[in-house]
C-alpha cells in the first residue's frame, strides 16, 4: 500500500489522558481512536493488527477441530434468567428494552446462547463432542474501562465451548484449548504465562489463565522464582510460610491495656513484640440468601504482617460474595470497636483462622473489649474456629511447591480457559441419551481469549522512546519501504520496483511513497512500529539499500538484486 495514499492520522504529542504505553502509542500511531469511555474506533492500522490476529487465533481454532459460528450479540433476558445470571451480572450487563417493551441485553459472553443451541439440537452421545467458537464483539458495561483498549466496553472475543459426555471428554477438549492458546500466544509474539486461575462465580474445577507479565496489567500473579513451574492468579496463589518461633511462657490468656492502639503496627510498636505473632482480626458480612435471613457477619484471623484475602475468605464461604462489615456493624456484634477484635468468648459468630496458625500458641489479638489486647492465645485451647487458607501471597513469601521465593507481578490476562462442568448444561436443560439409552447432562468448558488484550499486551512488552515494536505477527506491515528523496530518478525507480516485487511475493510491504523529510518518513515508520525498514537512498547508485530492525536498531547495507529473497527468508519467511 502507498502510505500517501492511506489514512495514518499519526500525532506528534502525547494525548493527555492516556495512562499507559500502549494506549498512548496507539492512539499516537494512528492505530484508534476513542469514541466514548471504553468504545474506540479502529483505523486502518489497528483493524490490520486486529485482523492478523483474528487470523492466528482461527487458524489455531480450526486446527484442533473447532467448527466456527457467528452468534447475536443482542439476547432475550429469559436465556439469561433461566441459568441466573441476568440477575448476578446486571452491573456489568448493558440490559434494555426494545419498542414492545421485552428485556434484551447485549451479549458480554455466549456460555447461555451456545447451550441454548445445544440443547435444541443435540441429543445423543454419538453426536459428541463438540467444540463451537467465534470471534465476535461482547459488551461490558465495565466500572472503571481504562488504558486504551485493555479494558473496554466494547471489545472483540474469540470464546468457544466444549460439550462433551464425560469428565474425561472434558480434560481431552480442555487440553487441546491449553496446546491451542500456547500456539496463538507464541505465534502472535508473547512473552506469557500460564497461571492456576480462581474460579470464581462461575463455579467450575479448573482453570488457567494466560497472562502477560506487565505493570501495566491489572491483574496480579505469583510466580516461582525457582521455575518449578508454579504459577498462579494472587486470587488463588498459596504460600508456605517460614518457621516461626513462638512467645515462650505456659500461661493463661491475659487481658492488657492498650490505649488508643487501633493498627498493628501502633500495638507492634506499643508491645514491643513482632507483627507473626498477631492475629489480626477482620470482620465480614456474608449477605442472606434470602430476604427472610439475616446476613452473616464472619470474623476472620491473618497474622499480624499477612493480608486477607477477599476471594480466598469467599470460597471459603462457600462462594458467597462478601463485603466488609461496617464498624457499627462490628460494635453491635463484638461490643467493641474494630482494632479492639479478638476471638476469646466470641458467641454465634463463624470464625475462619488463617493456615499459618495452625500449631502457633501465645498469640496477641483484640479483647473485645475497647482500648484492650489480650496475650497468651492459643487456638485449639482457647478458642476454635475453621482452618483455611485465607492470606494472601507476598512478594518473597516461600513458594508452597518447592520452599523457594515467589515473585508478585502485575499482569495482562489475554486469555482464560475453563472447566464449567454441568451448571449450564443442568440449569438450562441440556440432556443427550448415553450408550445405554440413559438421559445424562453433558460437560462443558469456556475459552476466552480478547483480541485487543494480545495487541495492547504486544505493545505494552514490545516499545521504547521512539514508539511501538509489536512482533511482526502482530504489526500491520512487515516491511516499511522508505525512499529517502523521490525527485531522484534511480532511488525512486530503484524503490518502484522493490516495491511490485515485495508485493509479488505476498510481502506486507508499506511504501512511503509520500513527499517528506527522510527525518519524518523515519519518525514516523518508528512510531507505528513496521518490524523492518529498508531505506533505499544515495547508496542505489552502489546497487545497495539498507535494512533496519525496528526492534533492535540493527542496521545493513543489502543488495537490491537480493534483497526481496532476503526479507523472505530471514524476516518474513
Ligand atoms: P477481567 O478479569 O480482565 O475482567 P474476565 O475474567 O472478565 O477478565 P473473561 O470473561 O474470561 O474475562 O473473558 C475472556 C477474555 O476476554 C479475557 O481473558 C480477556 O482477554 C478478554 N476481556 C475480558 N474483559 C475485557 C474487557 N473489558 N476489555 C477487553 N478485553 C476483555
Ligand atoms: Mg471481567
Amino acid at each position: 500500500m502507498r502510505w500517501s495514499q492511506l489514512f495514518i492520522p499519526t500525532l506528534r504529542e502525547d494525548p493527555a489522558d492516556a495512562e499507559v504505553p500502549s494506549h498512548r502509542l496507539l492512539l499516537r500511531a494512528g492505530y484508534i481512536r476513542q469514541l466514548a469511555a471504553g468504545i474506540y474506533s479502529y483505523l486502518y492500522l489497528g483493524q490490520r493488527s486486529v485482523l492478523k490476529i483474528s487470523r492466528i487465533i482461527r487458524e489455531e481454532m480450526d486446527r484442533i477441530g473447532a467448527q466456527e459460528f457467528f452468534l447475536p450479540a443482542i439476547h432475550p433476558a429469559e436465556l439469561w434468567q433461566e441459568s441466573g445470571r441476568w440477575d448476578q451480572l446486571a452491573d456489568t450487563m448493558f440490559q434494555f428494552k426494545d419498542h414492545g417493551g421485552r428485556e434484551l441485553c447485549l451479549g458480554m459472553t455466549h456460555e447461555e446462547v451456545m447451550t441454548d443451541i445445544a440443547r435444541g439440537e443435540l441429543r445423543s452421545y454419538r453426536q459428541l463432542p463438540q467444540i463451537w467458537y467465534q470471534i465476535q464483539t461482547k459488551f461490558r458495561d465495565e466500572a472503571r474501562p481504562k488504558s486504551g483498549l485493555m479494558r473496554l466496553r466494547q471489545f472483540i472475543m474469540k470464546d468457544s465451548y466444549s460439550f462433551d459426555i464425560d469428565e474425561a471428554g472434558l480434560d481431552a477438549s480442555y487440553k487441546k484449548h491449553y496446546d491451542a492458546y500456547c500456539r496463538i500466544f507464541s505465534r502472535c509474539g508473547l512473552d506469557y504465562q500460564i497461571v492456576e486461575a480462581h474460579s470464581g462465580a462461575m463455579g467450575g474445577s479448573q482453570s488457567h489463565e494466560f497472562m502477560v507479565v506487565s505493570d501495566a496489567g491489572e491483574d496480579h500473579i505469583a510466580l516461582c522464582v525457582k521455575e518449578c513451574g508454579y504459577a498462579a492468579n494472587l486470587e488463588k496463589a498459596r504460600s508456605a510460610v517460614k518457621p516461626v518461633q513462638d512467645l515462650d511462657g505456659d500461661h493463661a490468656p491475659e487481658e492488657f491495656s492498650t490505649p488508643n492502639i487501633r493498627t498493628i503496627e501502633e500495638l507492634v510498636a506499643f508491645s514491643k513484640t513482632g507483627p507473626e505473632h498477631m492475629m489480626k482480626a477482620v470482620v465480614y458480612v456474608a449477605p442472606a440468601a434470602d430476604k427472610d435471613k439475616k446476613d452473616e457477619v464472619v470474623l476472620a484471623f491473618v497474622r499480624g504482617d499477612h493480608q486477607l484475602s477477599e476471594a480466598k475468605l469467599a470460597d471459603a464461604l462457600g462462594g458467597a460474595t462478601v463485603r466488609s462489615a461496617r464498624p457499627e456493624e462490628i460494635q453491635q456484634t463484638f461490643g467493641a470497636a474494630p482494632g479492639s477484635i479478638g476471638p476469646l468468648g466470641v458467641k454465634g459468630v463463624r470464625i475462619l483462622i488463617d493456615e499459618a496458625f495452625r500449631g502457633r500458641r501465645n498469640l496477641i489479638s483484640g479483647a473485645n473489649r475497647d482500648h484492650h489486647h489480650i496475650r497468651y492465645l492459643t487456638p485449639e485451647k482457647d478458642f476454635t474456629g475453621a482452618y483455611h487458607d485465607l492470606r494472601e501471597v507476598a512478594d518473597g513469601d516461600p513458594c508452597v511447591r518447592c520452599g523457594r521465593s515467589l515473585r508478585v507481578a502485575s499482569a495482562i490476562e489475554v486469555g482464560h480457559i475453563f472447566k464449567l462442568g454441568r451448571r449450564y448444561a443442568q440449569a438450562m436443560g441440556l440432556r443427550v441419551l448415553d450408550r445405554d439409552g440413559k438421559e445424562v447432562t453433558p460437560i462443558m468448558g469456556s475459552y476466552g481469549i480478547g483480541v485487543e488484550r494480545i495487541l495492547t499486551a504486544a505493545i505494552e512488552q514490545n516499545h521504547d522512546q521512539n514508539g511501538m515494536c509489536p512482533p511482526r505477527a502482530v504489526a500491520p506491515f512487515e516491511v516499511v519501504l522508505t525512499p529517502t528523496n523521490l525527485k531522484d530518478d534511480s532511488i525512486r525507480q530503484a524503490a518502484e520496483q522493490l516495491y511490485a516485487e515485495l508485493r509479488q511475493t505476498g510481502v506486507e510491504v508499506l511504501y512511503d511513497d509520500r513527499d517528506e523529510r527522510p527525518g519524518v518518513k523515519f519518525k514516523d515508520a518508528d512510531l507505528i512500529g513496521i518490524p523492518l525498514r529498508i531505506t533505499v537512498g544515495r547508496k542505489v547508485g552502489d546497487g545497495l539499500v539498507e535494512l533496519s530492525e525496528r526492534s533492535t536498531g540493527v542496521r545493513a547495507d543489502a543488495k537490491i538484486a537480493d534483497v526481496v529473497t532476503l526479507v523472505r527468508s530471514r524476516y518474513c519467511g
